[in-house]
């Protein structure tokens, strides 16, 4: 009964503020990008530089004096978990300053802004207010898309070939392996299709591991499950498909079943309540990783890219995704983790990246939202220096190596700041693409900044990269 009391009294306020002309638009912010891309990071220091009115200056409706303020607002949809900003926050300003944990599966937060409208005839008209959602989930779960237009037997033909491929013999072996000695045809049992999900969910993170291929193999939930960790939905894996007909009682039909059930139950949902509902999207991209790891790594990220951008391609050919409409009109892509490289670095960053980009929008016959590339750092953990070596003047990076990260031999305690000549990347973006030109960076995980200014207000201030145009490009209009 107390339910439905709240709910006359929340349908009562909605009313009174539909009188009050208080009608709130809300724009639906996705942040999306692969494991480990920067997702918490962004959106706890978005959260937070909005909340604190941190230093934006590339924000237009800040650097113009418009910007109220900003507060968390209830999320209206309660089944879906908070975004836990408090604890992400604790995390970086806390007395040790740590890294938060990462994005497992979605989460959502809302923040509510106020600002003066620029337009001539709102001076009359006060404040007005814009709700911010923003909607966080894994990369991961966008490539699988293209499933939905697979049979088992397509999907299956696919990831087996891929799985037998001379660079992922290592990964795949167990899996394959145990496939041969199954028998498809067999009588189905649980023992045997989970102990295929498990040996195939192995590969696909073993697959993924640092310096190796970077992009991933769908299903995305087989790499972050989210809440469907155990669930049956997750236990099926390819199969040879069959030369001659199947029993419906067999192995092979009960995995086949059971991807169709991933498919209906998992991969539709997302896209049609989460995704078909966002307005503007941003992609983090962990480019440094990739640079690092050399062309390969680099093709394999162009491969991700060009399934991302499949998704928010409008009148698509995959029918499924044709009856959804989409709204998406921006689309942001941000190398992350920019404070890894000199600040002379960052141009060229964000040209590797539109390289990228503009090979991925050609393959994936991308047209429709507008979409930008930006090189940013969310927090920012590092400061910049010159050291002069060999009568040379070197633009070196200064920061704390966090524990157990090591280079050259030498392994870091955690607590010894130092400078570190990050490296150049290449003038012209193309080099990164070819063999013969590895791209040398020195790469080390830097802890987050130990050391935090306060504003007037007494609130800290995260020391960021473009973040600010970052931002400008993805709610800026709205507050226009
Ligand atoms: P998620 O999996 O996409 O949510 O990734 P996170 O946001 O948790 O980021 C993964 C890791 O990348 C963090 O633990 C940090 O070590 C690092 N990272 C993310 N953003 C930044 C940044 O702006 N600067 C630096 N130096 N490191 C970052």
């Amino acid at each position: 009964p107390t339910n439905v009391v709240d709910e006359i009294g929340i349908a009562l306020s909605n009313l009174a503020d539909a009188a009050g002309g208080a009608f709130t638009p809300t724009l639906r912010l996705g942040v999306t990008g692969l494991s480990r891309a920067g997702k918490t990071i962004f959106i706890t220091a978005l959260i937070h530089n909005l909340l604190t009115g941190g230093r934006l200056p590339g924000f237009a409706p800040m650097a113009e004096g418009r910007f109220i303020g900003a507060r968390l607002a209830e999320y209206p949809d309660a089944t879906i978990p908070r975004f836990a900003y408090e604890q992400h926050l604790e995390a970086l300003t806390g007395k040790e300053p740590t890294w938060p944990e990462s994005t497992r599966r979605i989460s959502q937060l809302r923040i509510t802004l106020k600002y003066q409208s620029a337009r001539w005839f709102s001076g009359m008209r006060g404040p007005s207010t814009v709700n911010l959602d923003i909607v966080d989930y894994p990369g991961e779960w966008l490539l699988d898309l293209p499933l939905l237009s697979l049979s088992f037997a397509e999907w299956s033909t696919q990831a087996l070939e891929r799985a037998r491929r001379a660079h992922s013999a290592t990964e795949a072996g167990p899996f394959l392996a145990l496939l041969d000695s199954t028998d498809p045809l067999k009588e189905a049992n649980d023992v045997d299709a989970e102990a295929l999900a498990a040996a195939f969910t192995r590969y696909l993170r073993e697959s993924r591991h640092d310096g190796r291929a970077l992009s991933t193999l769908p299903p995305g939930r087989f790499l972050l499950p989210g809440d469907l960790e155990g669930s049956p939905a997750l236990t099926f894996a390819p199969l040879p498909p069959p030369h001659q007909a199947v029993r419906h009682t067999s192995l092979y039909t009960m995995l086949e079943r059971r991807y169709e059930a991933y498919k209906d139950v998992v991969v539709k949902p997302f896209f049609r309540d989460h995704f078909a509902r966002l307005d503007r999207q941003i992609v983090l991209v962990d480019m440094l990783r990739a640079l690092n790891a050399g062309p390969e790594a680099v093709h394999d990220l162009e491969t991700a890219l060009t399934d991302v951008l499949a998704c928010f391609r409008q009148g698509d050919s995959n029918p499924f995704l044709r009856l959804i409409a989409r709204r998406i009109d921006r689309i942001l892509f941000a190398a992350t983790k920019a404070d890894h490289l000199h600040h002379t670095s960052h141009d060229r960053l964000e040209a590797i990246l539109n390289r990228l980009l503009a090979n991925a929008s050609r393959r994936a016959r991308f047209a429709g939202a507008e979409t930008r590339s930006v090189a940013l750092a969310a927090v920012r953990a590092t400061r910049e220096g010159t050291i002069r070596e060999k009568g040379e003047t070197l633009d070196v990076i200064l920061g704390t190596p966090m524990a157990g990260e090591s280079l050259d031999g030498v392994t870091y305690d955690g607590k010894t700041e130092i400078a570190l000549f990050p490296g150049d990347l290449p003038d012209d973006p193309e080099g990164v693409f070819e063999e013969g030109h590895p791209v040398e960076l020195n790469f080390l995980r830097f802890l987050p900044p130990q050391k935090l200014e306060r504003n007037a207000e007494g609130a800290y201030v995260l020391p960021h990269i473009r973040l600010d145009r970052a931002i400008d490009f993805l709610i800026g209009d709205w507050l226009k």
